[in-house]
């Protein structure tokens, strides 16, 4: 078996809004340069921060506001798929692939974005909102797997699985998806923001314009992960 590692932002959705800025700035923060928001990334790109620290932090600001699962949901509804993206799903399964997502968004959004897609994944990890009993936010779980936690997870998702590196893609788009290929497996860039496609360490291959998820599929047939 193969198995393809999916980022979800920008990667399956599109011209979307991040689900993190967008509570941040309709809660009335400022997301801008020199912002608390933008500070705290900052510090955890430097490790001054952990991740799990980040989101405590970004709950504490959350909670001052009563951040409530309703505009979560309101959020959310903006977040679209890409077209193609069930008859891209589907195909892979039947090639008999193992689909999985690794992203920096919440599960709860993902699964809901989703809907019955969500059926043609072996995994979804994110990070986990926790609610009181009225709906409001009172904690954040933070994911182990974004940023370089997305090669710790194709790497001990192989070692579980006893399957070599280059039997796993992981398609991506952005700066927290670098990471992947120190794994050792294979990576394909779609829709590039804010990272160098040119570097081919990082990013074996590339699709610049996906306007339709159908078109990574020539990347996926038997020959081509060989
Ligand atoms: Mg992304």
């Amino acid at each position: 078996m193969k198995a393809i590692m999916f980022d979800f932002d920008g990667t399956l959705t599109i011209k979307s809004p991040n689900i993190w800025k967008a509570i941040w700035e309709n809660l009335g923060y400022e997301t801008g340069k020199g912002s608390y928001f933008s500070m705290l990334f900052i510090m955890f790109l430097t490790k001054d921060i952990t991740h799990q620290k980040w989101c405590d932090l970004t709950c504490e600001k959350f909670m001052e506001k009563g951040l409530h699962k309703d505009l979560v949901k309101s959020i959310t509804k903006q977040i679209r798929l890409n077209d193609g993206a069930t008859e891209t799903f589907k195909t892979l399964k039947e090639m008999g692939y193992s689909l999985h997502i690794i992203s920096g968004n919440f599960k709860s959004v993902i699964k809901e974005v989703l809907g019955e897609n969500a059926k043609y994944f072996d995994s979804i990890n994110a990070n986990e909102f926790e609610y009181d009993k009225n709906g409001y936010v009172v904690g954040i779980k933070g994911t182990n797997y974004d940023f370089e936690g997305k090669a710790h997870f194709i790497t001990e998702f192989k070692e579980k699985n006893n399957m070599p590196a280059k039997d796993i893609c992981f398609v991506g788009n952005g700066d927290n998806d670098e990471w992947a290929h120190l794994s050792g497996c294979r990576t394909l860039c779609v829709n590039p923001e804010n990272t160098d496609i040119t570097n081919k360490t990082k990013w074996h291959h590339a699709i610049e314009n996906v306007t339709n998820l159908t078109q990574i599929l020539p990347e996926f047939e038997d020959n081509q992960m060989e």
